[in-house]
């Protein structure tokens, strides 16, 4: 018999690979990408297997064995495991972080499922039996009086064997569920017959589903345009051929509209990877998909790991979309992840937006993607006109008011009222009052923890008295009465927040239906569903809300959408906040009109003249790219050039900063060999969050391996200090 030896990973930054052996009775049983349990340290813990070898390592004196296996079949396919050393090398990530980040949450952990004693079954009876299985040593008997028994394999192999020997009824959470699910789905409808400008991409995708090799293609419609239809019809052909797709969207949780087309379209063929499931539903919904069962798999960024078996193509919604960025670690961009499995699987890559990101654009123009356009709306539907409104002028002819509404825009809703048509009010702020300063010596109220002022909420209080929280790291406070620097008593909130444009609206349109969706509102499950349903029903005449209400929503009813303020965003110290804000107002204003009536956008500015928002007043999306190209050429910015952001931070100040220092000294020598530019270490933009001080260091070089080729290189030669955490971004969709 030969020895046969599996290197294995953990779900641990550790960047090592650990070789176990494997005992007899489980030769040739494991495959890499299977689940097992092995001692670790004093623990016996969940490792994945990557790899077979015949011989131990040199050195290695005592080996111990893998414990028991938790798998019958892989849980990664070779394909994802392929992805996933691809992430770990590009995101500069462990192959155990990065493996685990696939599976669902139920598979990561130890005991998962229940089998059910039978009441027939003796004690005695059901644990020999178990015992007498090599792939269920392991298991925990404590619980069995209780009728339950914590197991640590699933496998339907397994549940058949014992469910065969009538002793245990095997269930698996996610098993019940399974028919409230099928009825919740709706029938199947009659799709529309193509516009030409949606045949035309169509074909093209087509043609490359068809030639079985990898090929990308932007896609880029504007709102109202049908990309979904095309995404419809190309995952129909899909099926077709045999084959699973993947459709991957912002937030699933935020967009229901977008969940049910796929659904109603392709009933129980999809399974919707909904971060609301319970783990036991979400490994369900994942089994469909490894089964075979289900075709299609809808999802947010982690659906992109869906174990298809025959992957012809992925669709990646809202492309420019930067939740697709994950911000903890594996740090993988979704849709460039993406586009590396559809090359690994040798499927179609299909990236769509209204408004896609300036690095797909540069993709498509210099031949990398293939581009694909629809300019004009279903049934020759006018894109909506943008009317700005210059609000400093409005302000030095109303003097002092401060106004929520432009004259023009209230007459706007009050008119749009009367016709008893819809209105959208977007102001990306959440909370009352945005800023709560002292009026004597200008002092900010800023959060204890984060280097960022706090947000007056009126629906907040703290002992009974309003409160003051903090965004990044839910801290709550008083309104102090006094101010804390000069100790002055006039302490005022100004900032214009949602809440207060919602009881404004209140107060100028008495006889209207005003509703809100912020975060605030949409904490409650179910709520954020209840109010896009009230809204699309007309049982709210005028909705406020934030970035929430521009994702991808199909609201009729609405002729008037108002721009309340989208200047903050300008003045963020990031590179891309002109192309954020652009995508934003083409996104808000494109929920406009969408329907018989026409749509008409007012937007309140105090920056008429920005570029982002004078090409976004006429729907100018190629002037912009244009404009904002050269820009970014001129300073060297993606995507002329790759970003890493390297972090430090440490609630202990002089750690985080010293390390930094240590960091940029070291990399200043060696960053020229490697033909990366170093900037820094400098204070982050946000330089204290959630109670760490952050110190970055920027890296900018023509080609991202060289970046990660001198990070491997400073850490042969420096560890990080202990108290501090390092972060290493790769691409990163945010500077602050
Ligand atoms: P986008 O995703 O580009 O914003 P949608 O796919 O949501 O656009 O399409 C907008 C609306 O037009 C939807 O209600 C959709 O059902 C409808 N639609 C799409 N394609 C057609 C078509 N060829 N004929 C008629 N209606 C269509
Ligand atoms: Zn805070």
């Amino acid at each position: 018999m030969a020895d046969q030896f599996a290197e294995i990973v953990f779900p641990n930054p550790l960047k090592q690979v650990f070789t176990y052996r494997v005992p007899g009775a489980l030769e040739n049983l494991v495959v890499p990408g299977m689940r097992c349990l092995v001692p670790f340290g004093r623990r016996r813990t969940v490792g994945l297997v990557t790899g077979l070898v015949g011989k131990a390592p040199a050195g290695v004196k005592v080996m111990k064995s893998i414990y028991s296996l938790l798998d019958t079949e892989p849980s990664l396919t070779s394909d994802l495991l392929q992805l996933g050393q691809w992430i770990a090398d590009y995101y500069y990530c462990s192959l155990g972080e990065s493996l685990f980040a696939m599976l669902p949450v139920e598979h990561r952990k130890n005991p998962i499922t229940y089998i059910e004693l039978l009441p027939d079954a003796s004690k005695a009876q059901v644990e020999l039996m178990l015992q007498s299985m090599p792939l269920l040593r392991g298991v925990n008997f404590k619980s069995l009086q209780a009728g339950k028994v914590a197991l640590t394999p699933r496998t339907k192999m397994l549940a058949d064997i014992l469910e065969k020997e009538s002793l245990i009824r095997f269930s698996l959470e996610g098993r019940r569920s399974k028919a409230k699910n099928k009825t919740k789905l709706g029938k199947a409808q009659a799709p529309p017959s193509l516009h030409d400008q949606q045949r035309a991409a169509l074909s093209a995708i087509e043609g490359a589903l068809g030639a079985g090799s990898f090929k990308t293609f932007l896609l880029q419609g504007v709102t109202g345009s049908g990309k979904t239809e095309v995404y419809l019809r190309a995952i129909e052909r899909v099926i077709e051929k045999g084959q699973q797709a993947i459709v991957l969207i912002p937030e699933i949780a935020l967009t229901p509209q977008t969940v049910e087309r796929f659904t109603s379209r392709f009933g129980d063929q999809v399974a919707v990877l909904h971060s609301r499931l319970s783990p036991g539903e979400r490994t369900l919904q994942w089994r469909r998909m490894a089964l075979g069962e289900a075709k299609v798999a809808v999802g947010a960024r982690s659906a992109l790991f869906a174990p298809a078996k025959n992957l012809g193509l992925i669709v990646v919604d809202e492309e420019h979309e930067s939740s697709y960025k994950q911000d903890k670690s594996p740090r993988y961009h979704a849709r460039d992840a993406a586009v590396m499995r559809a090359q690994i699987g040798k499927a179609v890559a299909l990236l769509g937006s209204a408004t896609p990101s300036l690095e797909s654009v540069h993709n498509a123009r210099t031949g990398k993607y293939s581009f694909l356009a629809m300019p004009d709306r279903v049934n020759q539907r006018p894109l909506p006109k943008i009317k700005l409104i210059n609000l400093r002028e409005e302000w030095q002819v109303r003097g002092q008011d401060r106004p929520v509404l432009s004259m023009a825009l209230e007459a706007a809703i009050r008119e749009t009222l009367e016709k008893k048509e819809q209105v959208l009010l977007f102001l990306n702020r959440r909370g009352f009052n945005t800023l709560t300063l002292c009026m004597k010596c200008g002092e900010q109220v800023h959060c204890p923890n984060c280097s960022v002022p706090v947000t007056f909420h009126r629906g907040l209080t703290v002992k009974g008295k309003p409160a003051l929280l903090c965004h990044y790291c839910d801290w709550k406070g008083p309104v102090p009465e006094k101010c804390p620097q000069c100790l002055d008593g006039d302490i005022q909130q100004v900032g214009l927040g949602t809440e207060k444009v919602e009881e404004e609206m209140k107060a100028k349109f008495p006889g209207a239906r005003i509703g809100r969706m912020d975060l605030d509102t949409t904490r409650k499950q179910g709520s954020h569903e209840d109010i896009i349903t009230r809204f699309r029903n007309h049982e709210i005449d005028l909705l406020v809300g934030t970035q929430m209400i521009a994702k991808g929503h199909d609201f009729p009813g609405v002729t008037l959408v108002g721009i309340v303020g989208a200047d903050t965003g300008l003045a963020l110290p990031d590179f891309r906040s002109s192309e954020k804000v652009f995508q934003l107002l083409v996104q808000v204003a494109g929920r406009a009109g969408r329907a018989e009536k026409e749509g008409i956008i007012y937007l309140q500015t105090f920056n008429p003249d920005h570029a982002a928002i004078q090409a976004a007043q006429r729907h100018d999306t190629g002037g912009f790219w244009k404009n904002e190209l050269e820009l970014r050429q001129a300073l060297n910015y993606p995507p002329f050039c790759r970003l890493a952001i390297l972090m430090y931070q440490s609630p202990d100040e002089k750690k985080a900063r010293e390390a930094a220092e240590k960091v940029g000294q070291l990399l200043d020598k060696a960053a020229p060999a490697y033909q990366v530019q170093v900037l820094g270490p400098a204070p982050a933009a946000m330089f204290k969050l959630q109670s760490n001080y952050r110190f970055q260091i920027l890296l900018k070089a023509a080609k991202a391996s060289s970046i990660r080729q001198l990070i491997q290189n400073l850490d042969s030669r420096m560890t990080v200090p202990s108290g501090v955490l390092r972060v290493v971004d790769i691409d990163p969709q945010s500077m602050l």
